[in-house]
């Protein structure tokens, strides 16, 4: 799709740490499920996930290019219009719960900055 090339810097960086999450959080928790590569848009690389963790992702990755408020946004952690429906949004708070603590177990705090603080 032509339009997922023409994406801001911003909107790049959202889809590369969301991807990041999901996958850390799918290897964790869904480590025994087969996992296939899921394509970022924009050139921004391919994830292993399983299926439950792809539906997200491509629904993650849809909400963020639609984002209406790309101007006057910071990150999505302070969005003032959560975008994500009920569902999505008690799992997006899970994987990031989740993969939050791993990534900073791990020293990842570039990845934690973002989101937490
Ligand atoms: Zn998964």
């Amino acid at each position: 799709m032509t339009t997922m090339e023409t994406l801001t810097k911003l909107q790049k960086k959202d889809i590369k740490l969301i991807g990041k999450f999901v996958e850390v959080y799918c290897k964790g928790r869904h480590g025994a499920t087969e996992r296939q590569s899921f394509s970022l848009p924009a050139g921004l690389g391919e994830r292993r996930l399983c299926l439950e963790c792809s539906e997200f992702m491509r629904y993650a990755v849809t909400r963020r290019i639609k984002c209406p408020l790309e101007a006057e946004k910071p990150s999505c952690k302070k969005c003032r219009t959560h975008c994500y429906n009920k569902a999505n949004l008690a799992k997006v708070k899970e994987i990031m719960a989740y993969s939050g603590m791993k990534l900073m177990l791990r020293g990842r705090l570039d990845y934690i900055w973002h989101y937490f603080f």
